[in-house]
């Protein structure tokens, strides 16, 4: 099918079509809105994109977001360096730290374990994890994949790499709605799972 609109529209539309979660039809929906928005409003949305890009990177420790060499849990002192909550994605900082039951550091492995998308282990930030393990003091690791099949795969496998290391290593508590992600969970269900975490056996 040739394209409907002319040049920048269908471009806008093509791109916008290119994110997460957004079909053909929202695509032209939010490419309309942002040519009927006023201009200043455009630009704010463009200029914020492009600032973002610029200024933020990975953390270089934990690969949450960071503006500079370091995130903002990984330059604050006050966190507990011995225990390391172990995520999919910087999100899901986001959802652990609104329960606010955990003063720990964080490590972003930047996905999970899954054999259908062609993710191995050797993609994610595993090598790194366990280089920390190693020099930071880290006595527990809490496994905070989300509780769907590739979350667990990916806990499971990495609780047999950390186990013969000697360390506490838990898994967040059962009662999150199986198959979702953390980022949906409530604050409460959350913060209970992650009070209820359970040592895994591996
Ligand atoms: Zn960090």
């Amino acid at each position: 099918m040739a394209s409907p609109y002319e040049g920048p529209v269908q471009s806008l539309v093509d791109e916008l079509g290119r994110l997460p979660g957004i079909g053909p039809k929202s695509a032209q929906r939010i490419a309309f809105y942002l040519l009927k928005a006023a201009p200043e409003d455009a630009k704010r949305l463009a200029k914020a994109v492009v600032e973002a890009k610029e200024r933020v990177s990975w953390c270089r420790r934990c690969f949450n977001f960071a503006e500079g060499e370091f995130c903002v849990y990984c330059r604050d002192d006050r966190r507990d360096p011995s225990v390391l909550c172990v995520v999919e994605e910087p999100r899901d900082i986001v959802a652990v730290e609104r329960t606010q039951e955990y003063r720990g550091r964080y490590h972003v492995l930047l996905g999970a374990i899954s054999p259908i998308e062609g993710i191995g282990p050797e993609q994610l930030k595993i090598k790194e994890l366990l280089s920390r393990v190693g020099d930071e003091g880290v006595k527990e690791v809490i496994l905070a994949t989300n509780p769907n099949i590739e979350g667990e795969a990916t806990a499971m496998y990495l609780a047999r790499l950390l186990k013969p290391l000697g360390l506490r290593v838990t898994r967040i508590a059962s009662g999150l709605p199986v198959g979702g992600d953390l980022e949906y969970a409530d604050e409460v269900t959350l913060g209970r799972a992650l009070e209820g975490r359970r040592e895994v056996d591996a």
